[in-house]
């Protein structure tokens, strides 16, 4: 009962991440390249909103649809209008690097699985960090589902909470109406589960979507990449909030997940072609 019928990442958009994503401290610059340890997405030429151009990491930005007998439910919303967000992060000193495509808006990507944004019956957003709560309007019928630790960053972030922007906190409070805060374990409909598992920010939490090839677990930003799992390396593009919390999501998964997927991962869509998981 309650299993997925349907479970797809839908690509929304684009951004760029330094190229160190798994290491970054006490170790030669080269060395990360020479074990191979750069995901999918590596590139030379990335440019930057500065005007600076570097290497660096082209990342996807998915949102999720599952579909179950009981109901269709997205995870993440995506970063909204990457030329506001691109404005509002220069102006706090980190240059970037985003750009979506026309059928990559929200509605557009919606559309491949049959779905819109106002026929979904529950959001669930792994975090409030800006690229994962920029399409919350969309969603005008659907229930929120937000952990409660994620709340007070959201809202108010101070300037050490990077990528919570300020500006952000209105996709959260036009929605407040629909919205269920989160305790650390909890069933949103049968079949589709999050617990908090922390990390990369209080409040983050895993999806976990029972299917017929066993449980599926969405990882947000809790797991970055593939490449974080498989060195046992849990960090996330620099970003920790709590790498004990991370260790132990990672352990978490390993034992429960029979498949796994990570949030900003091109390969991704390598091993499960159109982004099609179940
Ligand atoms: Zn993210």
């Amino acid at each position: 009962m309650g299993k997925a019928t349907k479970l797809q990442a839908l690509v929304t958009g684009e951004l760029a991440g330094t190229w160190c994503v798994l290491i970054n401290a006490h170790v030669h610059p080269q060395h990360p390249r020479k074990q191979g340890l750069l995901p999918q997405g590596y590139s030379k030429d990335v440019r930057w909103s500065d005007g600076s151009v570097t290497d660096g990491v082209l990342k996807p930005v998915p949102i999720w649809y599952i579909e179950t007998p009981d109901a269709r439910v997205v995870v993440d919303t995506g970063f909204g209008d990457p030329e506001e967000v691109t404005r509002i992060r220069l102006a706090q000193g980190f240059p970037s690097m985003m750009r979506t495509r026309p059928e990559w808006h929200v509605p557009a990507a919606l559309a491949q699985v049959g779905c819109r944004p106002e026929e979904v019956d529950a959001v669930i957003l792994t975090h409030c960090h800006y690229d994962h709560v920029g399409g919350n309007e969309l969603f005008t019928k659907a229930r929120f589902y937000i952990h409660k630790n994620e709340i007070p960053l959201a809202l108010a972030p101070p300037p050490w909470a990077a990528h919570y922007l300020p500006e952000c906190a209105r996709h959260l409070i036009s929605v407040r109406e629909r919205l269920t805060l989160l305790d650390d374990e909890q069933e949103i409909v049968p079949g589709v589960r999050t617990w908090r598992a922390g990390g990369h920010t209080p409040g983050s939490v895993v999806v976990t979507v029972d299917s017929d090839r066993g449980p599926a677990a969405i990882m947000g930003d809790v797991m970055h990449d593939y490449l974080n799992l498989e060195h046992w390396w849990p960090g996330t593009s620099n970003n920790y909030w709590n790498i004990d919390d991370l260790v132990r999501a990672y352990q978490r998964v390993r034992e429960e997940a029979r498949i796994v997927l990570p949030g900003h991962d091109w390969r991704l869509w390598d091993l499960h072609p159109g982004g099609r998981v179940i």
